[in-house]
């Protein structure tokens, strides 16, 4: 039985931290949705690299880090439920969806996609391999790998304790890490070189990274996954989701915001597309219920 909210049933689970979902979290507010947002890097890494922002209506010459934490202070000011959890898996349920992270199950009405765009191609390799000895849920997957010899590629230092858990089940971990741990568990070998490519072998994956390692099984942590393996069946466009007016997508209840619904890359518009999906969440909301 997996730990979770099972009691809760919320109105709306917006998955992303983004412009985008902490517009739609503060549209939703406001129309008192009972919402829950998920995040799991820190709402918008890569967006609170930027030195200075020219282009927000209002707040020009900001950094990108100003500007998040203004937008984060005004969904926190709103009520919103948050949650630092990476949503693995989005699953339709009779008349709701279940979200389920790593550890914990989440139940909502309708659902907003705000996942921005990963900025790290998948590894060459890395598709074929998916459930072939590679996996991006550690909590799912990891007991399949009892004490053997795993491998982690780790971007997110939010995602750091699921390497911890690896490593107590593991009997070594080879871990590719882009940040430095406060502690790293005795059985995990750290490597600063970025991965190649990932190929399976009669012995395991191998990855190279300059040099040859093999492991019986890889385990993916980064921030954004492909969506097809969230939720799959969603219409896709290339790497976009398929979106109408109301910002719904191929699938009843579920809707998309921002970079993941294609360019402009702009923080403008992915805050535009957050508030016109909660209004659609409205409007269905309204519909299924009556
Ligand atoms: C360096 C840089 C500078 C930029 N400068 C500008 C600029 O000057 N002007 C401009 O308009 N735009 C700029 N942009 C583009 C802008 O940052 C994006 O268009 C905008 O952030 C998109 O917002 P989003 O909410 O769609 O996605 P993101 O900002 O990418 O947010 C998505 C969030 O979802 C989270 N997430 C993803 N998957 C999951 C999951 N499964 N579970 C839980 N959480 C998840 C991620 O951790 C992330 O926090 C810049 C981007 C960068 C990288």
């Amino acid at each position: 039985m997996i730990e979770g909210d099972l009691l809760m049933l919320y109105d709306l689970a917006i998955v992303g931290g983004g412009p985008a979902g902490c517009s739609a979290a503060v549209t939703a507010a406001s129309r008192n949705l009972n919402t829950i947002l998920f995040d799991v890097g820190g709402f918008a890494p890569a967006l609170r690299k930027a030195p200075r922002i020219e282009n927000y209506l209002g707040l020009p010459g900001c950094s990108g880090k100003e500007l998040m934490d203004t937008f984060v202070a005004h969904v926190k000011s709103g009520g919103t439920k948050i949650a630092t959890e990476k949503i693995l898996n989005i699953m339709k349920l009779n008349d709701h969806f279940m979200l389920a992270g790593p550890s914990k199950v989440y139940e909502a009405r309708s659902v907003i996609l705000a996942l921005g765009v990963s900025h790290t191609a998948g590894l060459p390799g890395e598709g074929d391999l998916v459930g072939k000895g590679v996996s991006y849920c550690a909590t799912c997957d990891g007991n399949f790998y009892k004490g053997r010899n795993i491998g982690v590629i780790c971007t997110v230092p939010a995602l750091w304790h699921e390497v911890e858990f690896l490593a107590s089940i593991a009997s070594h971990v080879t871990c590719w890490l882009t940040f430095e741990p406060a502690a790293v568990p005795v059985n995990v070998e750290t490597r600063r070189k970025s991965p190649k490519k990932l190929t399976k072998t009669d012995d395991g994956i191998l990855i190279s990274d300059g040099t040859e390692t093999i492991v019986d099984g890889l385990f993916i942590l980064r921030e954004t996954d492909p969506v097809s393996r969230l939720m799959p069946g969603l219409d896709m466009s290339g790497k976009q989701i398929v979106t109408g007016h109301a910002m719904e997508t191929s699938v009843p209840g579920v809707f998309a915001a921002g970079d993941c619904t294609g360019s402009p890359f702009q923080i403008n518009k992915a805050a535009g597309e957050g508030q016109q999906a909660v209004l659609g969440v409205v409007d269905y909301l309204r519909v299924t219920r009556s």
